[in-house]
């Protein structure tokens, strides 16, 4: 490795060119963010808001509520906040929201869904947002965890704009939501791909199983064509898209994520100053090259071999 590990990012993403990719982190709680604006991060576009609800038999009141969010919001006065509503259920069972002795739990009542029988839960949720975002200077934003149609999206924003909360998205999670984007985008003002259950669904690979690793990486030419065509059904509704799993954290694949149409990298923060560096040092057209590279490869090893391999930036990241 060449001269000190980096330890913040010290500039706004961009690219050698200046094309800026927005690096956000990823939090759970206010000293998260409070670690995460530490580190240089330019915003958060994960805010999981599980936290306030795990443990308890019955959801969190809404003052209760504006306060931790509040907190999380003046970790960021004036940057981009990406709030993600409760995404209970599969790993993260909840007893006032999911359902015991689900078959298949991460093909169940989770994300989004269960609003579907508890609307009270995420109204509530709702309003604690958008009276935190009332008294705070972050720019707020909101979305819904595993949506898989275009009437779920609407549904999501119509319930968003009741609260006054104008900027409302998606998550991009399930492979059907890939594929039609663009519908999902009509109304809802951008999308987020969380690549790590978009590539458990792809793959057909539970997430948590360590033995199925090989299959569990966006590395998979699988998931890079759905993350592509997330990106063209967002290019499409000039909207957006970004990358908030695990896969926006590796400086490999940042690049290849970029040329792909990827417009933000919400990562943990510790991996912000490598990401940033490997973006500093290709130019956007060099990330589409990467991208087109990584595409034409048959398998998530080849495609990682051959971008690492042209990209002499890593080197120095060791
Ligand atoms: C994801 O699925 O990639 C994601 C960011 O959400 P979570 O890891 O909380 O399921
Ligand atoms: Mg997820």
């Amino acid at each position: 490795r060449v001269g000190p590990r980096r330890t913040r990012l010290e500039q706004p993403g961009r690219t050698a060119d200046g094309h800026a990719v927005h690096l956000l982190a990823n939090v759970a709680d206010p000293a998260g963010a409070a670690a995460a604006a530490e580190m240089g991060a330019e915003g958060i576009g994960l805010f999981r808001t599980e936290f306030e609800f795990l443990g308890r038999t019955t959801a969190p009141g809404i003052p209760e509520q504006v306060a931790a969010y509040a907190q999380v919001f003046a970790a960021f006065p004036g940057r981009r906040v990406v709030i993600r509503t409760l995404d209970a259920g599969a790993d993260k069972p909840l007893p006032f929201v999911t359902a015991a002795g689900e078959p298949n739990p991460a093909l169940g009542v989770r994300g989004l869904r269960t609003s579907w029988a508890h609307p009270g839960v995420l109204d509530d949720q709702l309003a604690a947002i958008a009276q935190a975002a009332a008294s705070s200077s972050a720019d707020v934003w909101v979305m819904a965890p595993m949506v898989a149609t275009a009437d779920e999206a609407d549904d999501f924003v119509e319930r968003c704009a009741a609260h006054g909360l104008a900027h409302a998205g998606v998550m991009v999670e399930v492979p059907a939501a890939a594929l039609r984007a663009g519908d999902l985008l009509l109304h809802a003002r951008f999308a987020s791909l969380g690549t790590n259950d978009l590539t458990q669904y792809a793959m057909a690979a539970d997430r948590e199983l360590a033995g199925l690793a090989r299959l569990s990486t966006a590395w998979q030419p699988a998931v890079l064509s759905l993350v592509q065509l997330a990106c063209a059904g967002g290019a499409a509704r000039d909207r957006p898209v970004g990358v908030c799993g695990e896969a926006a954290a590796d400086p490999v694949l940042a690049p290849v994520l970029v040329g792909l149409g990827v417009a933000s990298l919400s990562m943990t923060p510790r991996a912000l100053p490598d990401v940033g560096a490997v973006l500093a040092a290709v130019t956007l057209e060099r990330c589409r090259e990467l991208a087109a590279l990584a595409l034409a490869q048959r398998t998530a090893d080849e495609a990682r071999s051959a971008v690492r391999a042209s990209l002499d930036v890593l080197e120095e990241l060791g």
